[in-house]
C-alpha cells in the first residue's frame, strides 16, 4: 500500500485534465523515477505510437516500480519495436474499413458509431497504435447520414458509441446526437464504450449526467478497466451517479500478460467492479497487433485461468472470454471446456 499525498493536478475540469496529459517520455521518467537506461528504447517506441497518460491515471502508478500493472499499460518499451511473425499492423482489417463515415453495421440489431478517433490515454496493446488518427469528429452532414441510415434500417434497435473514445466529445455534442437518435422510434437502446471514466473519472460531470439522465433510451455504459488498482473512490462516485441517472454499467477488459492474466487479479477486478456497481461483460484476447506481442496470453492459459475463475466467483461476476477474428461478423466466444 502506498500512502498518497495530494494529487499532482489542481482541477476537476475533465477537459483540462484531458489536454494536460503527460506526453513527454522524459517527464514521465522523471515523475516516476524510472531507470534512465530504458529511455532511449522508449523514445523509439514513442516515435511509432506516442506516450499519453492523464494525470489521474499517473497518480495511481507507484513511482520507482517498473512492474506496476498500470505503468505497463502505458509505458513505451523496447519490445514494441521488435517484429514478431503473426503480429501485424491491422489484424482485423475490416475494423477500420470504413472509419470516415463513422458507422459500422456488422450485427443485425446494432450499429457502432465511431464518434471520435481520439483517446484520453494511449494503451500500448491497442490496435489503434497504428492509426493514431487525429480527432476527426463527425460533421453535421455525417450526423444527417447516420439519421437517414437508422431510419432506413428498422431492424437496428441499439446504437453503440465507440471510438477512439466517444466521451472525449463535449456534452453539447453528445446531446445533439442523442436528440437525433431519440427521434428514431425503432431505436430503444444506447450503449457507450469508453475508458474515460477509468482514466479520468472526472469526465462523469453534471452536464453528462443530465444528458444521459434525461434520455428516453435505455442506456448502457461499458467501461474498460483491466486491473483493480485502476479503480478508486472517484470512479465509485462516478459510477454511483450514473446508476442514479438510470444507466446500466458493464466492463470490458483485455487479457494482458503480466498485468491481469492471473485468476487472483481477475477475481479482484470483478469484485472491485461490482463494489462500484459494474458487472463484467467481456474479457478480450489480445488482437495480434504489431508491437504488442509481449502482452499476448495463449488461448490455453486463458482457458485455464477462466476455469479457475469459475471455481471462485458467482456466474454474474465472470466475463465472457472472446476473441475477434478477422472477417467474422461478431465476437467469437472461446470454449472453456468446463465439465
Ligand atoms: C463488438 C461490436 C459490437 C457489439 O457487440 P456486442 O456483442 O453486442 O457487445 C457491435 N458492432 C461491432 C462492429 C463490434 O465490433
Ligand atoms: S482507450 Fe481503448 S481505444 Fe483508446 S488506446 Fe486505450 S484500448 Fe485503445
Amino acid at each position: 500500500m502506498i500512502t498518497r499525498t495530494a494529487p499532482s493536478w489542481h482541477t476537476e475540469d475533465w477537459q483540462i485534465l484531458l489536454s494536460g496529459s503527460i506526453r513527454c517520455p522524459e517527464t514521465l521518467w522523471k515523475r516516476l523515477n524510472l531507470p534512465l537506461d530504458t529511455l532511449p528504447a522508449a523514445l523509439k517506441a514513442h516515435h511509432d505510437f506516442p506516450l499519453r497518460v492523464p494525470e489521474p491515471y499517473l497518480d495511481k502508478i507507484e513511482p520507482g516500480n517498473p512492474d506496476d500493472p498500470l505503468l505497463k499499460q502505458v509505458l513505451p518499451v523496447a519490445q514494441e519495436t521488435e517484429p514478431r511473425p503473426g503480429f501485424v499492423a491491422d489484424p482485423l482489417g475490416e475494423r477500420l474499413a470504413n472509419p470516415s463515415s463513422g458507422l459500422l453495421h456488422k450485427y443485425q440489431s446494432r450499429v457502432l458509431l465511431i464518434l471520435s478517433g481520439a483517446c484520453a490515454i494511449n494503451c500500448r496493446y491497442c490496435f489503434r497504435r497504428h492509426f493514431p488518427y487525429a480527432d476527426n469528429r463527425l460533421s453535421s452532414q455525417e450526423f444527417a447520414d447516420i439519421q437517414a441510415y437508422l431510419e432506413a434500417h428498422p431492424e437496428v434497435n441499439e446504437v453503440i458509441l465507440s471510438g477512439g473514445d466517444p466521451l472525449v466529445v463535449s456534452n453539447a455534442r453528445l446531446a445533439t446526437l442523442l436528440k437525433i437518435i431519440e427521434n428514431i422510434p425503432t431505436i430503444s437502446r444506447l450503449r457507450i464504450h469508453t475508458r474515460l471514466p477509468v482514466v479520468i473519472p472526472q469526465r462523469i460531470d453534471t452536464g453528462l449526467l443530465e444528458v444521459l439522465g434525461n434520455s428516453r433510451l435505455n442506456r448502457v455504459l461499458v467501461t474498460h478497466s483491466n486491473h483493480p488498482q485502476e479503480l478508486d473512490e472517484v470512479f465509485d462516485q462516478a459510477m454511483g451517479a450514473l446508476r442514479q441517472a438510470g444507466v446500466h454499467l458493464l466492463n470490458q477488459a483485455v487479457l494482458l500478460n503480466g498485468i491481469n492474466d492471473q485468476a487472483d487479479v481477475q477475481a479482484a477486478l470483478s469484485e472491485r467492479l461490482f463494489q462500484a456497481g459494474v458487472l463484467p461483460y467481456y474479457l478480450h484476447l489480445l488482437d495480434p497487433v504489431a508491437g504488442a506481442h509481449h502482452f499476448d496470453v495463449s488461448e490455453k492459459s486463458a482457458q485455464k485461468m477462466m476455469a479457475e475463475l469459475h471455481r471462485r466467483l458467482p456466474g454474474f461476476l465472470i466475463p465472457r472470454l472472446v476473441r475477434e477474428i478477422s472477417g467474422k461478423s461478431g465476437k467469437t466466444l472461446i470454449d472453456l471446456h468446463l465439465s
